[in-house]
């Protein structure tokens, strides 16, 4: 990356940062609802070689991209104005100066192994990557906390993309061989260990490689549904249904809406167990929440696809403990959960079902629990 970086911008780095993509292992679509999320970051990150400019110029390279260098002036920055990939890491600079901090340019060459579009959070990772090299090189006051709300304020205000907190909270916040048990209404956080190479486990990213296009709409009109239920029953939040009164707010909202409302409810429940079987070592127990997440995403949240649950259901029936979508929806990626042993057989089952239903075959890998953004060299 130093010699790519020296070749482009015909000067050293100053040095190297990264930040990870996620998986959430359970809690989807409830950081918007203010409820609970249980992500780790993976081992694929973003990669950023950095140094600062002091012209006011902000050039923008990535080995993924679209071959040219982006050149744009910092105090010139604003919503809207960058339409390519170039837009994520520009937003988090403007975003640190829409919060005051004297921030200038600086040269990025950015390298990632993060498949993008996978709904593993390439988009998150480069927000992050971005904010620690800042933090670092402007010598800012930042929290990892702090530094991922800029983040989505980037991708929200200027790169124009909806969404919750928990994507830029797991590439900063996340620490290696845990998983990020995040209340997303005040950003309380706690680490639980997710040793899974210990335990004999290991944790399949099934990524399908299909995204179908009603994704983006749906986000918005699900978000809306939720705020609505949450209105209607006089609530600042559909977190703050109690479970018990669940069948009683079925029974009063619109019939369209009970769904939504028990997708919520039950996953902010799942994420409890989760961390409660976590905590208590029962790794293996984690399993049939996942695949109970799983229908409720298709059935009630209607989020999925033919594809994930082909993948979910393949892994299920190859011996995986537990399978689910994460992510958003509508594409992406799926998790299976299995024992060591059962791993390369769930592979082989799964692509086989692709292969068998004529889809292109998934990309499988497995993955572990790993660190938030950092500094490299
Ligand atoms: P996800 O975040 O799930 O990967 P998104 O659609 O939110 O999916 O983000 C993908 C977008 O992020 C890409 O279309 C591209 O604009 C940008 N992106 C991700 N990784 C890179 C990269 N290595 N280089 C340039 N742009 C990237
Ligand atoms: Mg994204």
């Amino acid at each position: 990356m130093r010699d790519e970086f020296e070749r482009i911008f015909g000067a050293a780095p100053t040095g190297v940062w990264a930040a990870p993509g996620r998986v959430n292992l359970i809690g989807e679509h409830t950081d918007y609802n203010d409820g609970f999320v249980l992500p780790i970051a993976l081992p694929q990150a973003v990669k950023v070689a950095a140094r600062v400019r002091t012209d006011g110029r902000l050039r923008l390279y990535s080995a993924q991209g679209d071959d040219v260098v982006t050149d744009l002036s910092v105090a010139e920055l604003a919503p809207g104005a960058v339409t390519t990939w170039a837009g994520y890491p520009a937003g988090v600079v403007w975003a640190l100066r829409e919060q005051g901090h004297q921030v200038g340019g600086a040269d990025l060459y950015f390298d990632s192994d993060v498949p993008s579009g996978a709904g593993l959070s390439s988009s998150a990772a480069l927000e992050c990557a971005v904010a620690a090299v800042y933090r670092d090189l402007y010598e800012l006051e930042l929290t990892a906390a702090e530094s991922a709300l800029l983040a989505q304020q980037a991708e929200n205000r200027f790169a124009g993309v909806p969404c919750g907190v928990m994507d830029q909270m797991a590439s900063a916040c996340c620490v290696e061989g845990s998983a990020l048990f995040l209340d997303t209404r005040d950003l309380t956080q706690r680490q639980v260990p997710f040793p899974l190479d210990a335990q004999g486990l290991t944790l399949l990213v099934i990524d399908t490689r299909v995204k179908h296009d009603l994704g983006d709409g749906a986000y918005a009109a699900l978000r809306a549904g939720c705020e609505r239920a949450a209105a209607l029953l006089g609530l600042p939040a559909l977190r703050d249904l109690p479970a018990a009164a669940l069948p009683d707010a079925i029974a009063e909202l619109p019939a369209e809406l009970g769904p939504l409302v028990r997708h919520v409810v039950t996953e902010n429940g799942r994420v409890g167990q989760a961390v409660e079987l976590l905590e208590r070592g029962e790794y293996a127990a984690l399993g049939p929440i996942l695949t109970a997440g799983h229908a409720s995403l298709r059935d009630d949240f209607k989020v999925s696809c033919p594809e994930a649950d082909l993948a979910v259901s393949a892994a299920v029936a190859a011996g995986a403990l537990g399978a689910r979508m994460t992510g958003g929806g509508f594409g992406g990626s799926v998790i299976a959960l299995t024992p060591k042993e059962s791993a390369w057989p769930v592979e082989q089952a799964v692509t086989a079902a692709f292969l068998a239903a004529g889809y292109a075959a998934p990309n499988v890998f497995a993955v572990t629990a790993a660190a938030g953004a950092r500094r490299l060299a």
